[in-house]
């Protein structure tokens, strides 16, 4: 597939444009612990367990709505009963992200014992009488680091004792399909505890130690980022508005579109501030079969496309064109070796020269690549390839390759915008 490369830049006016954003920020399931007729267990100063429950659960819930969560609590009133089963279903039928059960420890034997600790299903240690949810007996690795996030910003927040994750067929833990676990907060049977637990401000300590912990293994935006390798640098990025996800999903392994690209280099590169970059690309002899056209509508780019204004208007500065087909393929996926064709474009613009190519054509002929086997010097992107790897803006594969004809993925894309900015002057100085 042949498409037509960049022609021109010129000058322009920063581009002003939106994504449809609709919020819809990560789902987590409070549930208190007992309640009506179930009050739990007792403490040692007379306080009874749900009591408890219920007030860390609807300060942690305060905690994460600020924090931009969305939460549904399975139950709201300590003074009301609530199944197990039922506990589990209304989860179920929230559709949410994460599951977390508050309740407060008991020990009769030993008032001795105290501190917090965290039950959670794990496959490793099945109880075979009570099998787990198909779903559940897949989330252990899953149910563990949720785990023990919540299990160290509690201890860490609250002062309390650690006592470790606890692997537990309890219900809640075990019958859900989301990654789900029960929070004991402190022993009421234990003085020093149960004195935590009478207190309201400690109680708030509490909320606000689990939502670090939620928070840390699972962001309110882009919840789709949890344990990703890309998960700082988009995040990053995303500071910057340069980014952005739909419904608050970055989908980062899926591949970069066109539109998305050249959005995300108008906010990059401002393009009032490319006075040089017109002349110096129509000298370059990296564009060698580009073709200008003046076509300014396109047989697949709908004025209702969410990218249309930010299309039209790289078309009109000659930052884009379309292919021969007279189509602009705004959702196709843009190639690795476009991406560094006009990302080099750009920091060329912005440095007000051409890179230079310090290769003689002997010297080529020679070595037939630099740094990529898969990047011959008379590949038509080689030179910003390369250009962009000694900037060390981008990586190639285990294999020594680059890939140039393969698709870019959103998180690949935002590893290099990070790296852009890591390495700008002003950045260092910081
Ligand atoms: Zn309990």
């Amino acid at each position: 597939m042949r498409m037509k490369r960049l022609s021109t830049f010129v000058i322009a006016a920063a581009l002003c444009l939106a994504l449809p954003i609709q919020a819809t920020a990560a789902k987590i399931v409070i549930d208190p612990g007992h309640g009506g007729s179930d009050p739990g267990a007792k403490g040692v100063n007379g306080i009874y367990e749900t009591t408890v429950n219920h007030d860390i659960a609807n300060k942690l819930k305060a905690e994460l709505l600020q924090r931009g969560y969305e939460v549904v609590m399975t139950k709201e009133d300590a003074g009301l009963y609530m199944s197990l089963q039922d506990r589990v279903e209304k989860t179920k039928a929230a559709a949410a992200d994460l599951f977390v059960s508050v309740h407060a420890n008991a020990y009769p034997s030993s008032s001795a014992v105290k501190g917090s600790l965290i039950l959670y299903y794990d496959n490793q240690y099945p109880q075979w009488s009570y099998p787990a949810s198909a779903e559940m007996s897949t989330l252990t690795p899953e149910n563990k680091k949720l785990a023990q996030s919540i299990l160290d910003h509690l201890v860490a927040a609250a002062g309390t004792v650690n006592k470790g994750l606890v692997p537990s067929a309890a219900y809640v833990v075990r019958m859900g399909n989301i990654p789900s676990v029960l929070v004991e907060t402190a022993f009421l049977t234990n003085w020093e505890d149960a004195g935590r637990l009478a207190d309201d401000q400690a109680r708030g300590t509490m909320a606000v130690g689990i939502a670090n912990g939620i928070e840390a293994y699972l962001p309110s935006v882009f919840p789709d980022l949890a344990g990703h390798w890309a998960r700082d640098a988009v995040l990053r990025v995303r500071d910057r508005n340069v980014i952005q996800g739909e419904n608050n999903r970055y989908s980062p392994d899926r591949k970069l579109t066109r539109a998305e690209f050249i959005t995300m280099m108008s906010r990059v590169f401002d393009f009032s501030k490319l006075p040089s970059i017109a002349s110096s690309v129509n000298d370059s002899s990296t564009v060698t079969d580009a073709t200008y056209t003046d076509k300014k509508t396109f047989a697949d780019m709908k004025s209702s496309h969410w990218a249309a204004s930010i299309m039209a208007e790289a078309i009109r500065l000659g930052i884009i064109d379309g292919y021969e087909d007279n189509t602009l393929r705004p959702d196709r996926a843009i190639s690795r070796g476009e991406v560094a064709v006009i990302f080099d474009r750009f920091m060329s613009g912005m440095a007000g020269v051409n890179p230079e190519n310090p290769v003689t054509p002997d010297l080529r002929k020679k070595l037939g690549y630099l740094y990529f086997t898969d990047v011959p010097y008379k590949l038509w992107s080689a030179q910003s390839i390369n250009h962009l790897y000694e900037l060390e803006l981008i990586e190639g594969t285990d294999s020594g390759r680059y890939a140039p004809d393969q698709g870019m993925s959103r998180a690949e894309i935002a590893a290099v915008i990070d790296r852009y900015y890591s390495k700008q002057p002003s950045e260092a100085k910081q």
